[in-house]
């Protein structure tokens, strides 16, 4: 083999390698992650509406989120794949109405679309490429109606409720568990803050979550009007 065959075929192996690595899904699980806007605004550092007007009195996407079975997970993956608006642009006012932004200063939302995909899309792009990613998301939220699985069970925002009931009428909605985040508001009570719901490695199926975080909420919590 001349130099020059030797390089090519180095240059070949390479290639390979580079394929498998970005064809093989690096991650075991999706946490989907929804927001109780009530409880991003009720906290000390309060929030600021989007530019397109006060969000609805629901819950609202904040992520779709890679993570390992052993609790850790992978972010910012891919620094040659930015957020394009134009690739996710027929999608865009179902973003703005389900996957609306709170953080000051307003705005559209592109930040915080931009800011997910960077950190956490770009983790599973071997399964969802953009366009993809955001649809998945959207489509998991039509799947379980949160607010409406809470109102059934009679659990409406201006309360207070066990941590347990919350927990057991999700559960009974969506057909597996969820995990519940707290913040504190201004006083310092624990309320529900975020919903997370784990998916299989397509973005499309509900599955019991193979490792919950840390537990931050005490027994009995605020569910905040909003
Ligand atoms: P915090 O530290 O407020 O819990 O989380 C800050 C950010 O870290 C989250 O919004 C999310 O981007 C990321 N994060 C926290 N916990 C997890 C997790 O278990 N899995 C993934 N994929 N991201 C997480
Ligand atoms: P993560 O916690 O996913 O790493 O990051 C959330 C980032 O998105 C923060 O930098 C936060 O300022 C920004 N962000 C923009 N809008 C929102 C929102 O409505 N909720 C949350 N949790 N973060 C938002």
């Amino acid at each position: 083999m001349t130099k020059f065959q030797c390089s090519i075929a180095i240059s070949l192996v390479l290639l390979q390698c580079l394929a498998v690595h970005v064809a093989s899904q690096s991650f075991d699980f999706f946490y989907f992650v929804q927001q109780w806007p009530g409880s991003y605004c009720d906290t000390q550092q309060s929030c600021c509406y989007p530019t397109t007007g006060k969000p609805a009195a629901d819950f609202g996407i904040h992520g779709l989120w890679p993570n390992y079975n052993d609790g850790s997970y992978p972010s910012n993956c891919d620094s040659s794949s930015p957020f394009n608006p134009s690739e996710v642009s027929d999608l865009k006012s179902s973003m703005q109405n389900s996957w609306p932004t709170l953080a000051c200063p307003s705005g559209d939302g592109e930040q915080f679309w931009s800011h997910e995909w960077e950190k956490h899309g770009t983790c599973s792009e071997s399964v969802l490429d953009q366009h993809a990613y955001f649809e998945s998301a959207l489509s998991l939220k039509q799947k379980v109606n949160l607010l409406q699985a809470l109102k059934s069970a009679g659990i409406t925002p201006g309360g207070s409720y066990s941590l347990k009931s919350i927990k057991d009428a999700i559960t009974e909605a969506a057909g597996y568990t969820p995990w519940i985040e707290c913040n504190k508001d201004s006083s310092g009570n624990y309320q529900i803050y975020q919903i997370y719901l784990c998916v299989d490695t397509s973005g499309s199926n509900l599955i019991e979550c193979p490792v919950f975080p840390k537990g931050t909420c005490s027994s009995e919590i605020e569910f905040p009007s909003f």
